[in-house]
């Protein structure tokens, strides 16, 4: 069975002195070019590599899909990041939440967040389920429901904190007690978060899942995940195998992408999280706002929590607007320098109608609207909204 409890939070480079977040962010698994010298490390998008004379592996790859120098890299970075032991990268965040399900036995239980990102649910109830594996969703922001969910053959929790679109937050070491009192593993998705600002695997966890398309890839331009592990053991290999059987694997330019996106992570979601926070308080202020929701404001319910696990409070804001859905698109309708789209992380902001994006099995409210905190001048962003709720002031009931 797994334990977070060995889990230790700044393991690095090999066994050198610990180094800060940021310096891992840079060097932790990058070397530079073992022939030409090059400080900017080459891609290898070799897919097959030679064999000595005595058919031995020279460098101990064979074939891409198993193992790639390129992808060994971002997951030595990662895993440091996360201060875990190893990790899996995959070619999507799905395919990594995947691989952790897959390492279930058959017929197991598995507890899930309710709030977990939609797709994740959707791969449990029409994936998994059809495994045989029974499953059970709760609100795991309350420990209690939790406690209640698990049962004798329960092998995975699966959280998310903060969840989205509602931005709730779990206590991830209240979790990993709960987890492993029952004999079960704790993953947590760590999308939200990123390892800057929260380290579940710290505070218990067993495992973290990332999709990289998000914060980590930063530039909306790569889809991509990963499973990082406290413990490299034989359930962690069960995932290993399923990366290199399984056949999810990233493109080896995708991997260099992301560790390049990696380097600049501190300094962007520190600066996303502080523009995000202006903007929350902003939208307290405006009267055809009904509920802002995020976890830095002092009204949102899961603050002292977030405030005691996480470093920050991260990029992401969603809002109720007074009325529905159609008042909420109104309100994307007047942006000109947020994006309409989904997805988050990236670089650009960006709106979306969360229960339009979601389709009709969407538990999102249908007057909630997501931003996605980009790099842009505060100023101009919060400009931007106020003229879109001014457009949309007119039919919008206001507060009496
Ligand atoms: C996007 C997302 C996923 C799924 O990742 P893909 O890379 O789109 O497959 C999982 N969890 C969270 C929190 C996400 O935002």
């Amino acid at each position: 069975m797994l334990s977070g409890a060995t889990c230790d939070n700044r393991r690095v480079m090999g066994s050198e002195p610990s180094y800060s977040l940021e310096t891992l962010a840079i060097h932790a698994g990058r070397r530079p070019g073992a022939e030409s010298g090059a400080v900017t490390p080459p891609i290898h998008l070799s897919t097959t590599y030679v064999r000595a004379a005595d058919g031995s592996l020279l460098h101990g790859h064979n074939y891409s899909r198993e193992s790639n120098p390129t992808r060994d890299a971002l997951e030595t970075c990662l895993s440091a990041l996360e201060g875990g032991r190893a990790a899996a990268a995959f070619s999507s965040g799905s395919a990594a939440a995947l691989a952790v399900f897959n390492a279930v036995e058959p017929g197991g239980h598995i507890v899930c967040s309710k709030d977990a990102y939609h797709g994740i649910v959707r791969q449990l109830r029409e994936i998994v389920a059809r495994w045989g594996t029974a499953i059970t969703l709760v609100d795991a922001s309350d420990p209690d429901a939790v406690r209640t969910a698990m049962r004798k053959d329960t092998r995975l929790v699966w959280i998310e904190t903060p969840s989205n679109p509602l931005l709730k937050i779990t206590d991830i070491a209240a979790l990993a007690d709960i987890s492993h009192a029952g004999g079960a593993v704790l993953a947590c998705d760590n999308t939200f978060a990123t390892p800057i600002l929260q380290q579940p695997l710290a505070l218990g966890a067993d495992l973290v899942v990332h999709s990289t398309t998000k914060y980590i890839g930063g530039h909306s331009d790569i889809v991509g995940g990963v499973v990082i592990t406290c413990e490299d053991d034989e359930h962690f290999a069960r995932i290993r195998h399923f990366q290199a059987i399984g056949g999810a694997a990233p493109a080896p330019f995708d991997c260099w992408l992301l560790q390049r996106s990696v380097a600049t992570l501190p300094c962007r979601i520190r600066a996303q999280s502080e523009t995000a926070a202006a903007i929350a308080r902003f939208l307290t202020q405006r009267r055809e706002v009904e509920s802002t929701l995020y976890p830095g404001l002092e009204i949102h319910p899961g603050h002292a929590l977030a405030a005691s696990q996480m470093k920050g409070f991260g990029g992401m804001v969603s809002f109720c607007i007074r009325g529905g859905a159609a008042e909420a698109l109104r309100v994307t309708a007047g942006v000109r320098l947020f994006t309409r789209a989904t997805s988050l992380g990236g670089i650009e902001s960006l709106i979306e109608h969360r229960a339009s994006s979601e389709g009709p099995q969407s538990r999102a409210p249908l007057n909630l609207l997501r931003l996605s905190i980009g790099l842009e001048h505060v100023d101009d962003l919060i400009a931007d909204l106020e003229s879109a709720l001014d457009a949309a002031l007119q039919r919008i009931p206001t507060k009496t």
